[in-house]
């Protein structure tokens, strides 16, 4: 491989549209070669059957045609099923295949491990080596509907950008990956039904909201009051939770998409009435709805999950106040599947 080759499917249709005008072949062509290099069924171009030779050999000399691929896999006794991906530099990044009764949700990676440093969280600790490619998160996604063909016979019903990474800290990769997989050849599936994560990068909120993006929006929120934020994901000390307030009620403003809170309690964190009462204001300022968390434990004796007397305290209060809330239990907890978990262990 020439270093000057650059990876095709970095390459926006537009984009390989010029190039190919470039060399005087029809716009059409970008079209039949787009849809076999990114069917996962092909490793050289050679295997486009469809174009002709010499173009074959224009796109060879210009490009090469990476591979992502599962590496392992690991299912856990609730059917989540735990995928390490192999990245064509032979990084790994994880993603869980989770089936319910009603949906197959897919949770993927959008960098190779994470620049943030939320104390709780697995994924912290690997730091972060580099994004994804929107190409590695749409191979991740197809390899993951792949799967649950074979062993559901469905596709995939809901994506949710909860794995590995940041994903506003790699945002165009992201908007592109989610423009190809609700494309024709992607799932096709809708917007409504992929949910991006984040901690709280206010300014790219603003700017989701701005792009007029049509998917869900979730904050792993974990504490409505600063100080507190501030300990458990110190990052946050750059990223002011006034902020992180103000970018959503713009969100509200712009989308009227309902907001959902990521909320984990702990012993001595967050299991009194101040944290519960600073949760309900910001739900009572921005439309939203909550999600209490299970914690998954990642050894660290600072967390603890509290009683479950302070969970039924948050749902009492929430519902009191008209908020919607709901109780999530945790999937793929014995094969370090479940939210918080992923960390390249075999
Ligand atoms: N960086 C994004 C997406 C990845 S985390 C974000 O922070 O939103 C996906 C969810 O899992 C977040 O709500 C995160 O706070 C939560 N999480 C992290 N560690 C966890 C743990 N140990 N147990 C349960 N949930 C955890």
């Amino acid at each position: 491989m020439s270093s000057k080759k650059i990876d095709i499917r970095s390459l926006k249709k537009n984009e390989l549209i010029k190039f190919l005008n470039d060399f005087n072949y029809e716009p059409y062509r970008a079209q039949q070669i787009l849809s076999r290099v990114n069917s996962q069924q092909i490793d050289s171009f050679e295997k486009i059957t469809n174009i002709p030779k010499d173009l074959i050999q224009l796109l060879d000399e210009n490009f090469f045609l990476s591979n992502t691929l599962i590496h392992q896999f690991q299912k856990s006794s609730d059917l989540t099923f735990k995928f390490s991906i192999k990245l064509h530099d032979n990084l790994i990044i994880e993603a869980v295949l989770i089936p319910t009764e009603k949906r197959i949700t897919a949770c993927v990676s959008s960098q190779v491990g994470c620049s943030l440093d939320c104390n709780f969280c697995a994924t912290s600790r690997l730091k972060r080596i580099r994004n994804l490619e929107s190409y590695e998160i749409y191979d991740q996604i197809m390899l993951l509907n792949n799967e649950s063909l074979k062993s559901f016979s469905k596709p995939i019903s809901n994506i949710v950008f909860m794995g590995m990474g940041e994903p506003l800290l790699n945002y165009n990769n992201v908007i592109h990956s989610i423009d190809l997989i609700t494309g024709n050849q992607g799932l096709g599936i809708s917007k409504k039904k992929i949910t991006l994560s984040t901690s709280g990068i206010f300014k790219m909120i603003k700017k989701m909201a701005d792009d007029n993006v049509k998917f869900n929006l979730a904050i792993s929120l974990h504490s409505g009051i600063e100080e507190t934020r501030n300990k458990i994901m110190p990052f946050s000390k750059s990223f002011p939770l006034k902020k992180l307030i103000d970018s959503l009620e713009y969100w509200y403003l712009k989308t009227k998409i309902k907001i959902t809170f990521e909320y984990l309690v702990w012993k001595d964190i967050n299991d009194d009435f101040e944290h519960i009462n600073a949760l309900v204001k910001i739900c009572k300022r921005i439309p939203s709805k909550v999600n209490l968390i299970e914690y998954n434990s990642i050894n660290d004796e600072r967390f603890i999950s509290a009683d479950q007397t302070w969970i039924d305290n948050y749902v009492n209060s929430l519902r009191e106040n008209n908020i919607q809330v709901s109780v999530r239990r945790s999937r793929g907890k014995d094969i370090d599947a479940a939210c918080g978990q992923l960390a390249n262990k075999h």
